[in-house]
């Protein structure tokens, strides 16, 4: 016997309804690539979305049509975050810190037939554009005042084309699995692969993004959104920020901590996220400017997540800004939300390193994703903090597969999807992660967890940012090299690196050399290269070897 409550689907356009209907008013703060920082509101947000999906008909663009945009944060990626799933299209937000060719790959791999970009990225799309087979019109999300002279086909002004569309507009009753927005993975090995998501996993996903236990986002909220819309839907806050009404102040390209700072300060923010190499860059701007005092700031929570937090990270938020770190663990194909690090009543009693040590904890499961770690065949692993093992997610907003099967069957026989990373589970349910499976560090059978060596190092006040990668060794098969950026002004030795992390970590943990560099290498995502670093010292020789 079924229920009888209404069957209504879960749809994106109902949140920019929601937010538009019951908090008009709030406002939605860009600082546009052009430079300006401009204010608009809820209902602005949703006249624009409307006008992008007039827009969708006016270009050809079908429902389950794809549409690429190729842009930094700002109320226009917001309106077509609305207006193109809304009107049953797909959204494809593509990482314009990918290299070119990845970038020809993907949108030929998506087949987009339009191709939305941030005038910062115009000489790019100049030189993709011959390439770009399925792209019908270039649109530059700009007015006319500021269109780029490139020479590009049939090429839009997004001002001009949104204002010739009318205000009304319908917003079609989808299916609630229809596909709503679709994202690559940065594609660290191999070629990327498209995670497409659903109205109905966008939705779900949301609100457990609000949860008190979670991100706790209501509408009192100033959300600055600093993890970009092209990584994994900036986490699902564009659509949580809508859902509540919350304020939404956007940075666009200006990601340099002097921009930050001076944006969370003047537009009182209250929480913003980000992965923590943009962190780091806000730090070296207080280091430069010791006067700034960042408790004047008033932000409340900071939300890390994409690359783990380290102790250092973790107080100096809580020291110096006076704000909670709020970190969780995912990835594009978790929508992203796997797990959220939050205290339980019972921790109230904790303080010092009892208290840390839960707190750099990826986090808990929420409700809606299922969680295991299983050993090399498939077994399932205690929950004791010790054993780790592979980890698999299951639930509503975690992918299937690939698009156009791409990689084949993904899932394990419980319907689970293999992470690819490693980690430990506590019998409170907090999940730790070791490493990603293929940056573990195999020293004689023994795995080394890169993250908690890294995350030591990072607390020396000498260190700016370090990676540890494993290095050939003839006896162990491999052992670990620290590679350092020191911080500026700053001296440190090896020697002094050595002894300071001999004095906290296991002896066999204890990296073979130290190596100091003037930078690391990131993904188009933030994260440490390890690729890179490891081809970098392929043929490093350890001073044990
Ligand atoms: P990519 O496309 O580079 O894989 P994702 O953002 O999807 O980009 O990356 C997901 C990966 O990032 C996870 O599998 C995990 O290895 C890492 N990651 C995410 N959050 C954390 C975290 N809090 N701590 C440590 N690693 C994390």
């Amino acid at each position: 016997m079924f229920g009888l409550m209404q069957d209504r689907p879960l749809l994106i356009a109902s949140l920019i309804e929601h937010a538009a209907t019951f908090h008009p008013e709030t406002e939605i703060v860009s600082r546009l690539p052009e430079g300006a920082v401009h204010r608009t509101n809820w209902l602005g947000v949703r006249q624009r979305a409307k006008q992008v999906a007039n827009a969708m008909a006016a270009l050809g663009v079908q429902p389950g049509d794809r549409v690429g945009t190729l842009a930094w944060n700002s109320y226009r990626h917001l309106a077509l975050y609305y207006g193109v799933s809304g009107s049953g299209a797909v959204l494809h937000t593509v990482n314009p810190r990918l290299f070119p060719e990845q970038i020809d790959y993907i949108v030929n791999h998506a087949e987009d037939k339009v191709l939305f970009f941030d005038i910062t990225f115009a000489e790019l799309v100049e030189k993709l554009a011959p390439l770009l087979k399925s792209v019908k019109t270039f649109v530059a999300m700009t007015d006319r005042a500021h269109m780029p002279a490139i020479q590009v086909p049939n090429l839009l002004c997004f001002e001009e084309l949104l204002d010739a569309q009318s205000t009304d507009y319908t917003w079609p009753e989808l299916d609630e699995r229809t596909a709503s927005s679709l994202c690559y993975t940065s594609g660290t090995t191999g070629n990327p692969k498209g995670v497409l998501y659903s109205h109905r996993s966008t939705v779900l996903h949301t609100l457990m993004e609000l949860a008190p236990d979670t991100f706790g986002i209501s509408s009192g909220e100033t959300l600055l959104l600093v993890v970009p819309m092209f990584h994994a839907n900036a986490w699902g806050t564009p659509y949580a920020a809508a859902m509540v009404g919350a304020k939404l102040v956007m940075p666009g390209p200006h990601l340099d901590g002097k921009s930050i700072y001076t944006l969370m300060r003047d537009e009182k923010v209250t929480f913003s996220q980000g992965v923590p190499t943009v962190w780091l860059m806000l730090f070296q701007y207080l280091d430069a400017n010791p006067d700034v005092r960042p408790r004047e700031l008033g932000v409340k929570r900071i939300g890390i997540g994409g690359a783990a937090v380290s102790r250092a990270m973790l107080e100096r938020f809580e020291n110096d800004f006076g704000a909670e770190v709020v970190q969780g663990w995912g990835m594009t194909e978790t929508s992203p939300i796997g797990v959220i690090s939050k205290l339980l009543p019972k921790h109230a009693a904790l303080a010092g390193d009892e208290l840390l040590k839960i707190k750099l904890k990826q986090g808990r499961g929420v409700w809606g994703v299922d969680l295991k770690i299983v050993d090399e065949n498939g077994q399932a692993l205690p929950w004791d903090g010790k054993a780790f093992g592979h980890l698999h997610v299951r639930g509503p907003w975690i992918t299937s597969g690939y698009y156009k099967s791409e990689g084949g069957a993904v899932l394990d026989a419980e319907g689970f999807f293999p992470t690819g990373d490693v980690a430990t589970i506590d019998p409170d349910g907090y999940l730790q992660l070791v490493d990603r499976a293929k940056d573990v560090i195999k020293s004689g059978g023994e795995w080394i967890s890169s993250i908690d060596v890294e995350n030591i190092a990072m607390g020396h006040p000498g260190v700016a940012e370090a990676a540890i990668i494993g290095v050939a060794h003839p006896k162990w098969q491999e052992r670990p090299l620290l590679i350092v950026v020191k911080r500026p002004g700053q001296e440190v030795t090896r020697d002094g690196m050595l002894d300071y992390l001999g004095s906290r970590i296991a002896k066999w943990w204890l990296p073979d050399d130290v190596v100091f560099v003037d930078s690391l290498p990131h993904t188009a995502t933030g994260k440490l290269l390890k690729t890179s670093l490891r081809a970098q010292f392929k043929d490093y020789r350890l001073p044990t070897a």
